[in-house]
């Protein structure tokens, strides 16, 4: 990866931050795929979420298969946080730039592994689980579907995602080798 050339395109991109990271510094536990299981209205309804991203353990085995990715964060501000709606709003914009840059990095790397926010939303009705994923090349698991402690991630590379009240901050990890 020529990273001096991503970094010119990623200055185009309206980022909050971005952090190339190596697979050794990331937290898997089980508890985030426990939040998945029992906090989730998405778990069990998408190629993209559990259990159909597999074991934690399989899942950590797929992402320990790079060594190196980018860290990607979009913060948005709305006028009230505890406005569900007005919050997942803010998703679509942060998955159009990952997909972009996911892109941007496909074509200089032969494999890449993204990982992004909440479930998949590219069908208007997934096919789970009766027949196979009709675009895996832009199913994007969220981060949390493989027991990552994202949060863990941020702190590492001094993002502070709760940067106020009313903001509303999105990570992406984009693995490539
Ligand atoms: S791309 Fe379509 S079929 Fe595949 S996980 Fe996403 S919504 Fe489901």
């Amino acid at each position: 990866m020529d990273r001096e050339w991503l970094e010119a395109k990623l200055a185009a991109y309206p980022l909050y931050a971005y952090a190339f990271i190596t697979t050794d510094e990331l937290v898997f536990a089980d508890r985030v795929r426990y939040i998945c299981e029992h906090e989730c209205p998405m778990y069990n309804t998408t190629w993209a979420c559990p259990p159909a991203v597999g074991t934690v353990e399989a899942c950590r085995a797929r992402v320990m298969a790079y060594r190196e990715g980018l860290m990607i964060a979009t913060i948005t501000e709305v006028s009230d946080i505890a406005n569900i709606q007005e919050t997942l709003s803010t998703r679509a914009p942060h998955e159009a730039i990952t997909r972009e840059i996911t892109e941007l990095i496909r074509s200089q790397c032969a494999q890449t592994l993204t990982l992004s926010t909440e479930a998949c939303a590219h069908c208007a009705h997934c096919s789970y689980p009766d027949a196979p994923c009709r675009h895996p090349e832009k199913m994007f698991p969220c981060v949390e579907s493989h027991g990552i402690l994202v949060t863990d991630l941020a702190e590492k590379h001094g993002i502070d995602f709760l940067a106020g009240s009313n903001l509303v901050t999105w990570f992406s990890l984009i693995l490539y080798k």
